[in-house]
């Protein structure tokens, strides 16, 4: 059984990108950990920071437990996501906690800066996790974890150029549980209802996920791209665990 890290901005991310994957993983026995950068403490406009921010940590958690995973906070803040010497320190505490073998976590291209931070945080973070005289808490890990990147929201970077997975999860067997895992967020979606001017935060999910299920003709699916730079895994560990749901959108 591997140990899975989500890590992603901010709480609801996950959920909405790799949801229907981890709740596959989870029905594999596999440990998962779900992690969130933020608690989302912007996520309002009548709560204050940290009022909104115990809000959200209490749904995301709530999301976690749908399918057995924990939750876990980093306590960064909204927007103040940026790959620098203490952060990357921080993030590497973290996976030295956590010791997962396989990441899933931001698109390096995203429409939020965030998103694209946590994306090169992750990826230098599980480089220097492994190596002893890397100042930060925790005994390093044993190797470098299997590293993928998740979509970007909506499959799309900030100039909405579409953004091509190497492979797709069939998660049409789970897509109720994502539906389910990302409807404990009920703040942010009243947030974006605001803030956006959209109330389809479940329905924008739904087509998000049956647009990429197309890549792979399956009903619904979630897009992945594993990060393969020198001295990272190489080996398909997640296509490997998911076996015959996870379809290569490779062109011919
Ligand atoms: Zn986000």
């Amino acid at each position: 059984m591997a140990r899975v890290l989500a890590i992603h901005a901010h709480p609801d991310d996950i959920e909405i990108l790799a949801g229907g994957t981890l709740a596959l993983l989870a029905e594999g026995g596999h440990a998962i950990t779900v992690a969130t950068f933020t608690p989302g403490d912007c996520g309002s406009r009548e709560l204050g920071a940290e009022e909104i921010a115990a809000v959200r940590r209490g749904e995301a958690a709530n999301s976690a437990a749908r399918i057995g995973a924990q939750y876990v906070c980093l306590d960064f803040r909204d927007l103040c996501i940026f790959s620098d010497d203490p952060s990357r320190r921080r993030v590497t505490e973290a996976l030295r906690q956590t010791r997962p073998e396989l990441i899933l976590t931001a698109s390096p291209v995203d429409y939020l800066c965030d998103h694209e931070a946590v994306s090169a945080l992750v990826r230098d973070a599980c480089f220097s996790a492994p190596i002893p005289n890397y100042r930060a808490e925790g005994a390093p890990l044993d190797a470098i974890p299997h590293l993928y990147f998740m979509d970007p929201i909506g499959g799309h970077d900030r100039e909405n150029k579409f953004v091509r997975p190497d492979f797709v999860v069939d998660v049409t067997a789970t897509f109720y549980r994502k539906r389910e895992m990302l409807a404990e967020h009920a703040s942010q979606r009243e947030w974006l209802r605001r803030h956006h001017g959209l109330d389809e935060y479940l329905d924008a999910m739904e087509r998000w996920t049956r647009d990429c299920g197309a890549l792979a003709d399956v009903e619904y699916g979630e897009g992945f791209r594993q990060y393969r730079g020198h001295a990272y895994p190489q080996s398909p560990l997640l296509q490997d665990i998911i076996g015959s749901r996870a379809i290569s959108t490779a062109l011919p």
